[in-house]
């Protein structure tokens, strides 16, 4: 089908954005990758009235270690993040998740900030984001604010965003000595969208025992879930094979998975236990290689 009638801007800087967003609000809609976008527009799901063309603003696309944070752009792609030398050094749950993400040509222009302003459930950044602890940067026109990650998620295809607000910054903790992560996806054939993922990310303490834990679950819930009582087996711990038992028992008791074509609840929710201890066993391995 053919998208209703828009007006298209692409505005030369961030201020101009903001100012289009403020005028008018709901009407108006970021076009980042268009990989979710623009096919809702052509089944006529979205019939924004003014679209923004946010490519080629060079500070959106920012990518680069600094004061302690990967700053990662909303408009950095997919493929970018899978071909980064220093994400496969130091990021390997980055690395593992954007090897994963549909297909090369969906990789190469869809963008991280679109896939987590989009807020599909079974998107793999939202549960990577959620592991890593990652903030946001929000501005509107005379404003800004830093939003967790665990308050940008309200419902499917919902956030907490204001339609005048444009995600400007992404950024994660900088790797450091004794972390590892992995990311487990669980697809009926290659480049699907996921049946179950899941995202971990570890330290380990001098003492071998796990000082801090990320765990985030793709596609079983509204939206992506952090799996806290998970997290909270391992703490403490040393990483042990009954600590990551328990802690896989307590992510599937937290994901809420509906039946589909894919699987029903019951499979979901044991391949979460098993995804959950498989991505675990890996972050375990990658963070003592990295001590
Ligand atoms: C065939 C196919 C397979 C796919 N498979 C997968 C998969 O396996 N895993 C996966 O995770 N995803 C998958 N996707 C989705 C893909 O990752 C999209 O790129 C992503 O969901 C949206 O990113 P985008 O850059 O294309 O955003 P767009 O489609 O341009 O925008 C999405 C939404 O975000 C808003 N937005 C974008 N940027 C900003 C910003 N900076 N500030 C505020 N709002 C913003 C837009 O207004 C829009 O509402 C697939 C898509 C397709 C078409």
């Amino acid at each position: 089908m053919i998208p209703a009638a828009f007006d298209y801007h692409h505005p030369s800087d961030i201020d101009e954005v903001l100012a289009l967003l403020d005028e008018h609000g709901w009407e108006a809609k970021i076009l980042a990758g268009g990989q979710s976008l623009i096919p809702a527009m052509r089944f006529r799901l979205a019939e924004p009235g003014t679209v923004v063309d946010v490519n080629g603003l060079a500070e959106l696309e920012r990518f680069e270690e600094s004061d302690g944070f990967l700053h990662i752009g909303p408009m950095v792609r997919h493929a970018t993040i899978a071909g980064s030398e220093l994400v496969r050094d130091r990021y390997p749950l980055l690395s593992d998740a954007a090897e994963v993400i549909a297909d090369p040509l969906v990789r190469n222009r869809g963008t991280v900030g679109g896939s987590l302003v989009h807020a599909d459930p079974a998107g793999d950044w939202g549960s990577v984001m959620l592991a890593y602890r990652a903030e946001l940067t929000v501005r509107r026109a005379g404003g800004e604010r830093t939003l967790p990650i665990d308050e940008l998620f309200l419902t499917t295809f919902v956030t907490s965003l204001e339609p005048n607000e444009l995600v400007t910054g992404i950024r994660i903790p900088a790797a450091s000595d004794g972390e590892g992560g992995a990311y487990e996806k669980l697809e009926r054939k290659v480049g699907d969208f996921a049946t179950v993922g899941v995202a971990t990310q570890i330290t380990l303490a001098d003492d071998g025992k796990v000082s801090a834990a990320g765990i985030g679950l793709t596609a079983v819930g509204a939206t992506s879930l952090r799996a806290a009582a998970a997290e909270g087996e391992l703490l403490g711990s040393g990483a042990e094979a009954a600590a990551i038992e328990a802690a896989a028992v307590k992510a599937a008791e937290a994901s809420s998975p509906t039946a589909d074509t894919r699987g029903s609840e019951e499979y979901k929710r044991d391949m979460v236990r098993v995804l959950t201890g498989r991505a675990l066993r890996r972050s375990v391995d990658r963070a003592r290689a990295a001590s």
